[in-house]
């Protein structure tokens, strides 16, 4: 068997989609305000994506650039403003942040209604209540996205997501097992015995590890359904920059897997879309609050 390729960056672009006519036709202008501390790299190449995902939709973004040195204070002082300005629907802090930060308490500071990222705990403890019509995080929202985009029935079938993390492996699990999804789930972590028999019985697997090509060939039922949510960069000396990217699912699974999420190309892109999903989905909350939009 050769896996059908589920194709993220088209999923993406189908949703992308539907956003600029729900934009259109709300007359609505939402706006995301993204904070990025120090200058990692990697994460000035996902806030660049971001910005280039708003301008495409006609989302308004702004960025707040702070030094590596930034303090806590600080942080806290640019959320309390940017929760009070009216003009800002979403608000989002790029990770990670330099480690003399507490990530956790300033998640805890953003108001749930602008809290995009789905991380505040308003947004997680929703999806434990079977809540769905709020900020859910952006990645298991986006595989979920790509699970129903490609007709993948998830009724009463056994699902493994391999990850507990609460921004993608806990809420994932959840929303698998929620109402009119209704998977029958197994979470597998660090300290599973035997994640690869757990995964030979699922006919769904997640894998949301951080392993380069950790699960193999020999972990998958024939004709299962696998989404590759792993970015690793391995080395690789065949590749001019010396470095490629990698997923958690080793290549081979195509050969047993009926459909299979690539790497690049598959859950990054709906990441983002997701997160263009929610800002627009914001915006509509804070407009309805004040009485300004009925959709
Ligand atoms: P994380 O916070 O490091 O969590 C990793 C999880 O994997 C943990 O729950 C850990 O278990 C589990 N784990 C580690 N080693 C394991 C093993 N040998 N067997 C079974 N489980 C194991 O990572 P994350 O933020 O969830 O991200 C996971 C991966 O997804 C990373 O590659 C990340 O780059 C990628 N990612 C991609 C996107 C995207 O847009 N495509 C978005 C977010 C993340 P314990 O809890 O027991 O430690």
């Amino acid at each position: 068997m050769s896996a059908t390729r589920l194709d993220g960056k088209a999923c993406a672009g189908a949703l992308e989609e539907t956003l600029k006519q729900r934009i259109l036709d709300s007359k609505l202008k939402p706006h995301l305000a993204v904070i990025i501390v120090g200058d990692d790299p990697a994460s000035h190449v996902y806030v660049r994506n971001k910005i280039k995902s708003c301008e495409r939709l006609g989302i308004k973004s702004t960025h707040l650039e702070l030094s590596k040195e930034s303090s806590q204070e600080e942080l806290v002082n640019a959320i309390k403003s940017m929760n009070d300005d009216d003009d800002i629907n979403g608000i989002l802090i790029q990770s990670p942040l330099p480690s003399h930060l507490d990530e956790e308490s300033l998640t805890d500071l953003i108001d749930p209604n602008k809290d995009v990222d789905g991380f505040h705990p308003v947004n997680l403890g929703r999806i434990v209540q079977g809540r769905l019509d709020g900020m859910i995080p952006c990645t298991p929202a986006g595989v979920m996205e790509m699970l129903r985009w490609g007709n993948v029935e998830m009724s009463g079938k056994k699902a493994v997501v391999i990850g507990r993390s609460f921004n993608v492996g806990m809420p994932q699990a959840l929303l698998l097992a929620s109402k009119g999804a209704d998977a029958t789930v197994t979470i597998v972590h660090s300290r599973t015995k035997n994640a690869k028999e757990e995964c030979l019985d699922a006919d769904i697997i997640i894998a949301a590890v951080g392993r380069p090509e950790m699960v193999k060939s020999d972990w998958i039922k024939p004709g299962a359904i696998v989404i590759d949510v792993g970015i690793n960069r391995v080395e690789d000396s065949n590749h001019e920059r010396g470095w490629r990217l990698a997923g958690d699912v080793h290549p081979e699974v195509a050969d047993i897997a009926s459909l299979l999420s690539p790497v690049p190309g598959g859950v990054g892109p709906m990441t983002v879309a997701m997160l263009m999903s929610n800002t627009v989905l914001a915006t509509e909350i804070q407009h309805k609050k004040n009485g300004e939009f009925n959709g």
